[in-house]
């Protein structure tokens, strides 16, 4: 990586950006927000684009000399509207949360009802959580997984809606661990005369590689993180049907944003190409793979799965029955080298800072080549380490394990 001027410029930052890299290097990332992004998405992002002001969209912009931005963001359009078949797209959006927030307040009007998942049972923040804007601006009201699949029940949500006749629906989810058919909420939403908006920031790779069924379709607006299975740069993009495209971007810029990050902007573009060669898909193919056969590996060894299991990126392993916390799991995964992070589970009965579970994915381990027998060994040494959290030996054997697959797959080096 090229960090030689700041190593002799700025020795305080240097120091701790090459420890990040050591972290990064020799930690199995399990967070399944997280993703590596290509060289090429790095170098965007780190290019003379982040001079520039860029306030507007292409054509029409506040300040000259936008020529070569204009080119740059219309390309990062076209390929994000290709790769999701959507009618329209906004390229700008700083963060996920900020789309989110951008949609709602361009469709709704402050104390409109909302119907969307609680975050306790996979939802999002910006799904309408009590100290999140979406909770103070908006009515949200919840819906809940089945109490014995922990899947989603279509039914059920039809009768809420029904009782509700919320303005807009949100199918959207950070940690739930099966597919989501999102023409069963195009009904509900049709039935009710309600919006449809999908938040597809997790699952948003599988969708572009044609690997889990797109909502662009069915929905009035589709929100989507770039760099969560997607692969590309921090930041996110709003898809939505041509009649609202207006009103989306004007939202965005000069409702909610002032100038664009453009260099995030190119990196999301370039991003966006490799999402639509073919090596993406091969990709996405093998990061399921990899989650199923990382899933096997716990459940062969007697640790319990929400939902008994996983079709996508994604698993929330329940601690319930080992009679351990989040907080800890996580703490003593950690100690061992391997990152994940602590996550309430549906009906969780214990508080979110220390919650019954733990939530893992493939998408980093992936794309750093782990195969499938390396994947089911990390589902084993999760298990062994939640299972003897005392023993300090064999803590020590798991943590030697991690330095070896770390060091068989090199990040940047
Ligand atoms: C990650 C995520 C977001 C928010 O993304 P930020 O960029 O962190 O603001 C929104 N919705 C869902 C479902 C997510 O998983």
């Amino acid at each position: 990586m090229h960090l030689d001027n700041i190593r002799n410029s700025d020795m305080e930052i240097f120091e701790f950006i090459e420890k990040e890299i050591e972290r990064q290097e020799m930690t199995i990332e399990l967070i399944p927000s997280e993703n590596v992004v290509s060289y090429s998405v790095m170098e965007a992002q780190g290019s003379v684009l982040t001079n520039k002001y860029s306030e507007g969209y292409p054509g029409k912009r506040y300040y000259g000399g936008n020529q070569f931005i204009d080119e740059i963001e219309k390309i990062a359009i076209e390929r994000v509207k290709k790769l999701f078949s959507a009618e329209h797209a906004n390229v700008q959006p700083h963060s996920g949360s900020g789309a989110n927030m951008a949609v709602y307040m361009a469709l709704l009007s402050p104390g409109d009802k909302v119907l969307a998942i609680d975050l306790s049972q996979g939802g999002h923040l910006t799904h309408g959580h009590s100290l999140n804007f979406s909770g103070k601006l908006y009515n949200f009201v919840q819906y809940s997984l089945d109490e014995d699949s922990l899947l989603l029940d279509y039914s059920k949500i039809r009768d809420v809606a029904i009782k509700e006749k919320p303005k807009m629906i949100v199918a959207g989810f950070s940690a739930y661990p099966r597919e989501v058919d999102f023409s069963k909420f195009k009904d509900i939403a049709d039935e009710c005369g309600s919006l449809l908006m999908a938040d597809i920031s997790h699952i948003a790779g599988m969708i572009a590689a044609g690997l889990h069924q797109n909502p662009t379709p069915f929905c009035d607006v589709v929100t989507t993180t770039t760099h969560k299975t997607l692969r590309g740069p921090r930041g996110a993009v709003i898809l939505c049907k041509e009649k609202y495209a207006k009103d989306i971007d004007r939202m965005v810029f000069p409702g909610i944003q002032g100038g664009p990050l453009e260099h995030v902007i190119a990196g999301k573009a370039v991003a966006f190409g490799e999402a639509l060669k073919p090596q993406f898909k091969k990709y996405q193919e093998k990061l399921l793979e990899n989650n199923r056969e990382m899933a096997r590996g716990l459940l062969d060894n007697g640790i319990k799965l929400v939902s008994g299991g996983t079709e996508n990126h994604l698993i929330l392993i329940d601690l319930t029955d080992l009679g351990i916390g989040g907080k800890i799991a996580q703490e003593v995964l950690d100690s061992v080298g391997i990152c994940t992070n602590k996550n309430a589970i549906p009906f969780d009965k214990n508080p979110p800072m220390n919650p019954s579970g733990i939530r893992i994915g493939s998408p980093v381990i992936t794309t750093r080549g782990f195969s499938k027998e390396d994947s089911y060994l990390v589902g084993e040494l999760i298990s062994k380490v939640l299972k003897n959290i005392d023993n300090e030996t064999l803590l020590n054997e798991v943590k030697e394990e991690t330095k070896k697959l770390c060091l068989k797959y090199p990040l940047y080096k």
